[in-house]
């Protein structure tokens, strides 16, 4: 079909023409002819990189400029919404207004009303849900794009629950790999179904067994014994390759070891522009190694690395500098980074008591980034056989179909969060209504029995009231009390507030940070760390000396708690540390953590630190004990003593500023609304321009005059001139 064809607005036609696109995929035809453009449900499950965005674009256009209202994009990483918000801002040209909201769970974000297509994490719109966001009414479509999360354990229930609010409210168009029940999701959403392997560019499927590559179709290929070889085969016919392996430390590892093989192949001036790239990252542990690993072409790429070190990395794989990445699955699900090979050395991965093998619809999700279009006519995968037979696994990985998806709202954390959601958020007033709205869910649709669920509920509903989270009537009407309803709009699990909630009397008689960071890392929502078994020792040492700073009581040996509890006590004393301006570097080595992790721990802790003193406030809050906690908070924040926590009100002054401009003796907003811009300018990371950003902030008339500018270094051409 080609795009001229298309029964669309005429605008959208030239834009997609602009792009060099004159003809549709097979699928995307069939697709858009599903009565999708007519306001049909459709459930479009193809494989990755064959073209799903663009349909959605079409969709999304096509309706907003017929019908005006707004489309919302659910995706289910922050990364995705920023690569797709990127992408969709090409419709601005036809006067659509494109936004992306990720972060901040407290908020109906009003300002999202001025804009047509939102891009959003399917938490952040749960939560704009809960909070009754008012523009929420003229959502028209909603694009749900990596559907098939709804069978993950820990977030699943979130996306089945914003289709049942939205399903029949506006139209669904769910976008899914190929997954085994797809006819079940369809038939739920009341979705016609488009399904199809096809693919823009095809894909070869093999199992490597010690020197033997054995392809589908029965060819064999012979190569030296070790798996390495088939990377630097393909780095030495011009091409790349994308190596999977389950843990970071394995992807670190490889990534060392090819990169001594593939150095050998690169030329004088990509070896210098990879030194280059090396010297653009910060001074940490991970980085060390990544370094060692860029020189040789090979990066790693994991959830331990910070975003800008992913981001740069990413680039120079797609401009083809680096020629291998090693990776943990999340590159799978996550950005778009094909590569004409991808060789799978793991398939199966440690789960929490043992080895597990990887489902086959994660392991057709990595072989699925073989093949650049536009750049190979093929794209090779290959799957090592390190333990398993190479014949097993060309049965279930490269024959086999895809797991069923199945319903996780009953996972018990979500569940409870949800079902609070629902009575304090959502209007449901009884049993008989919560029964009522369950039996939409896709849960209900797939089991056809809601028996165990109702039983599930029912014991949910008990917590709740118990813990007055919700109070029920004579007549047994639901009502919201203002415990629960704010837990739920702070997007937070009942289990964390009833956690903060009976810690609050010995909070205001001892507020301490050691005893609030436990605190928080004893909650469900931290992703609190492992003690490991050498450090077990030490952390019960520092929590027997920290005692009476806790709020909890320290678990016997025999107690079940015990070693979740070293880990919460490790968790506090990283935050601990960064509050103390311990440098991150320590932190990582101390720790043994990646600069990810850091990032991660204290974006939730920052979120649990705000959600704890919104709920302080409804339990006839002290003013005194309100500040220190908000203090804490700024401190958590900004990783900084206490000494320094008015100098960063100031806008962009991070904790290193800080402490560079009290250390200069700076001490105060006086101290620097008194001192001479130039006295200023000398202090490290002060530059004019984050000066005259304080001046403004603090609205002094002082401005940063022209010779007090730092000169530019001149260039050898100013110098001839
Ligand atoms: P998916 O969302 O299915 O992973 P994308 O929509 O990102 O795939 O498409 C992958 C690439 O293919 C994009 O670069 C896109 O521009 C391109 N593409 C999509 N449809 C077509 C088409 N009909 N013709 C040529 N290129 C296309």
């Amino acid at each position: 079909m080609k795009v001229d064809e298309l029964p669309v607005d005429e605008r959208l036609k030239r834009v997609i023409k602009e792009r060099g696109i004159e003809e549709l995929y097979p699928p995307q035809a069939e697709a858009l002819k599903s009565g999708v453009l007519e306001g049909r449900n459709l459930v479009l499950a193809i494989p990755t990189a064959s073209g799903k965005t663009l349909v959605s674009e079409i969709v999304m256009v096509d309706k907003l400029l017929r019908e005006g209202g707004k489309a919302v994009y659910l995706v289910p990483l922050k990364a995705l919404a920023e690569e797709k918000y990127r992408e969709f801002k090409e419709w601005e040209s036809l006067g659509l207004r494109v936004a992306a909201t990720t972060g901040d769970y407290d908020s109906t974000d009003d300002w999202l009303g001025k804009y047509d297509i939102i891009v959003a994490t399917a938490e952040k719109f749960d939560s704009l849900l809960r909070h009754g966001a008012r523009w929420i009414r003229d959502v028209k479509l909603v694009v749900a794009d990596e559907v098939h999360l709804i069978g993950s354990y820990d977030r699943g229930a979130t996306l089945e629950m914003i289709l049942t609010h939205m399903l029949g409210r506006a139209q669904i168009l769910a976008l899914s790999a190929t997954v085994g029940n797809a006819e079940e999701l369809a038939e739920w959403l009341d979705a016609a179904l488009v399904m199809s392997e096809w693919r823009p560019v095809q894909l070869r499927k093999g199992v490597f067994h010690t020197g033997t590559l054995i392809w589908e179709d029965g060819t064999v290929e012979r190569y030296p014994e070790n798996w390495y070889s088939l990377v630097t085969d393909a780095v030495k016919r011009g091409k790349g390759a994308l190596v999977f392996v389950n843990t970071r430390r394995s992807a670190e590892k490889e990534a060392l070891a090819l990169s001594k093989l593939v150095s050998s192949h690169l030329t004088k001036p990509e070896k210098r522009a990879l030194e280059n790239l090396a010297s653009q990252l910060e001074d940490n542990p991970t980085s060390e190694k990544l370094k060692k690993a860029l020189v040789g072409g090979v990066a790693f790429h994991h959830a331990g690395l910070s975003r800008t070190e992913r981001t740069l990395i990413e680039d120079a794989f797609r401009e083809g500098l680096i020629k291998v990445i090693t990776a943990t699955p999340t590159l799978s699900a996550g950005v778009n980074l094909p590569s004409f090979r991808v060789v799978i050395r793991d398939t199966k991965r440690y789960a929490g008591f043992g080895w597990t093998d990887i489902p086959v619809l994660e392991i057709q999700q990595m072989m699925g980034r073989a093949g650049r279009p536009k750049y190979d006519k093929y794209g090779e995968a290959i799957i090592v056989a390190r333990t398993d037979e190479p014949g097993k696994l060309m049965e279930r990985y490269i024959r086999g179909k895809p797991e069923k998806l199945f319903s996780m709202l009953a996972n018990e954390q979500a569940f409870r969060s949800q079902i609070l959601a629902l009575i304090t958020n959502f209007g449901v007033k009884s049993f008989s209504e919560l029964v009522h709205f369950l039996e939409r869910t896709f849960y209900a649709h797939q089991r056809k029995d809601l028996s165990s669920l109702e039983y599930k509920a029912k014991d949910v509903v008990y917590f709740l009231v118990e813990n007055e989270f919700i109070d029920l009537d004579l007549e047994g009407k639901f009502q919201a009390l203002p415990f629960g309803k704010r837990t739920s709009q702070l997007y937070i699990d009942p289990l964390t507030a009833k956690k903060f909630k009976d810690a609050f009397p010995a909070l205001e008689k001892n507020p301490n940070p050691f005893g609030i960071f436990q605190l928080i890392a004893s909650t469900p929502d931290m992703a609190t760390l492992t003690a490991r078994r050498r450090e077990m020792e030490d952390y019960l040492d520092l929590a027997y000396e920290l005692e009476d700073k806790l709020y909890a009581s320290i678990p016997y040996y025999e107690d079940s708690r015990f070693q979740g509890f070293l880990g919460q006590v490790k968790t506090a004393k990283v935050l601990l540390d960064w509050i103390n301006e311990v440098p991150e570097t320590r932190i990582y080595e101390t720790y043994n953590i990646d600069p990810g992790d850091l990032y991660r721990l204290l974006e939730l802790a920052d979120w649990l630190m705000y959600s704890l003193i919104e709920l302080y406030k409804l339990f006839d809050p002290k003013e005194d004990i309100l500040q220190y906690l908000r203090d804490l908070h700024l401190r958590l924040r900004h990783g900084v003593r206490e000494e320094l926590l008015e100098l960063v009100r100031l806008p962009n002054i991070g904790r290193k500023r800080a402490r560079a401009l009290y250390n200069a003796g700076f001490r105060s907003v006086e101290d620097i609304v008194r001192a001479k811009p130039a006295e200023l300018l000398r202090v490290e990371g002060i530059g004019a321009k984050i000066l005259d950003g304080i001046y403004r902030h603090l609205g002094i008339e002082k401005s940063v005059s022209v010779q007090e500018r730092p000169k530019k270094r001149g260039t050898l051409e100013d110098f001839l001139k």
